[in-house]
């Protein structure tokens, strides 16, 4: 069976290094407050091109933290895609504020432009950027609306299926008042557990969250603030240090499946829509996503030939019973849901082999052969 990703195949690829840190950090008698966090926030927010990255234990605490060091409130509006990953959502609801959803489009999964404009009020205090899929969004034009907008709005970057893709020749993540990075196991950079970090270049921000994100305290035992437990440990942080020395090569083996499956796939089966690609975007393919009218179909003949895929994400997050509360229905947001229809996630990891690529793409072929 060939899998959706191969977390294994990745470990046995930089074992001894690995084993070295996890060994180190285990022999350091140092597990939460340590130098791997310490080095892991300065390697990162300098990977990304930022000033500060602060270690925490998910993107979604990056995500709520954050927010919640923009001081807004409660019942302001924050603008989000109707293809979010729910977590996006809790954390806009566990500040008070209200998640307003804009329609996708269908290019690169970001923000319907025109929706998007229509979608900003008064109330409309930020919005975040979802870069799907590994896909950088439309920065520029986004940015180009909100300036446009009378309205003061904090642009916030949800970067965690995008770590080490860039726009132009900048990496998303350094565009926003802050971003979240999620180093969840299959993500492209991934930790041994729960990880993840916010970044930012404004120094209150990051300061803020370095104080919520371990019990609100800016010395032992004195508490300046009720914050949480959302650290980073230090096992983790080893292991991002490491894996941090290999992301860029292996999000250009990525690349080289993604520019493979596109070439044979555009060529030889028309009615596929596969993943946007210009020069200006690098993508960094967290996921590869076809869109086919006859998705399950497909999906179960590819399961039948021994090939996993996934559907990213089989419910628009409108339509989840978690957000019944917020009044959506059905064919308010016809991209998103269009989407959800008819969209598949194929094979994609670094140690993907050259036979398994061709081997997908034939099987693919074959389908709409005896099918078209
Ligand atoms: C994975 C993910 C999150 C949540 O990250 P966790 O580390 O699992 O909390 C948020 N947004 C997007 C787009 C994600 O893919």
């Amino acid at each position: 069976m060939i899998s959706l990703v191969d977390l294994k195949a990745q470990y046995q690829s930089i074992k001894k290094e690995i084993d070295l840190a996890l060994q180190d950090t285990l022999e350091s008698g140092h597990y939460i407050h340590g130098k791997n966090v310490e080095a892991f926030e300065k390697e990162f927010a300098s990977y990304i091109g930022s000033r500060y990255c602060v270690g925490l234990n998910s993107g979604t605490d990056a995500l709520t933290l954050g927010i919640r060091a923009l001081g807004l409130n409660s019942g302001d509006n924050i603008l989000i895609p109707a293809n979010a990953h729910m977590a996006i959502v809790e954390a806009i609801d566990a500040n008070r504020l209200i998640p307003v959803f804009v329609d996708i489009n269908t290019q690169d999964y970001g923000f319907d432009l025109v929706d998007l404009q229509k979608k900003i009020t008064s109330k409309t205090k930020a919005i975040i950027v979802a870069h799907m899929f590994g896909q950088p969004g439309k920065i520029e034009e986004i940015q180009d609306i909100l300036n446009e907008s009378n309205h003061s709005i904090h642009l916030i970057e949800d970067v965690c299926q995008a770590t080490g893709a860039r726009y132009r020749d900048k990496r998303v993540g350094s565009f926003g008042i802050f971003s979240a990075f999620s180093f969840y196991p299959g993500k492209n950079l991934g930790a041994y557990g729960d990880a993840g970090a916010l970044v930012t270049s404004n120094p209150k921000i990051a300061s803020m969250v370095r104080l919520l994100q371990d019990h609100g305290q800016d010395g032992k035992f004195r508490h300046t603030i009720v914050g949480s437990n959302s650290r980073l440990d230090e096992i983790q942080a080893g292991v991002l240090r490491v894996k941090l020395r290999h992301l860029d090569k292996w999000n250009a083996l990525r690349q080289e499946i993604a520019e493979y499956y596109g070439k044979q796939c555009l060529e030889k089966v028309p009615f596929i829509s596969t993943p946007y690609s210009q020069a200006e975007w690098h993508s960094v393919y967290y996921a590869y996503i076809i869109r086919v009218p006859d998705r399950d179909r497909l999906a179960a003949y590819l399961k039948r030939h021994d090939i996993k895929t996934l559907v990213y994400y089989p419910t628009a997050p409108h339509l989840q019973r978690a957000a019944m509360h917020l009044g959506y229905v059905e064919g308010d947001m016809p991209h998103a849901e269009e989407c959800a229809a008819t969209m598949l996630g194929l094979p994609i990891y670094p140690e993907l082999s050259a036979e398994e690529c061709r081997y997908i793409v034939d099987t693919i072929e074959s389908f709409y052969a005896a099918h078209a």
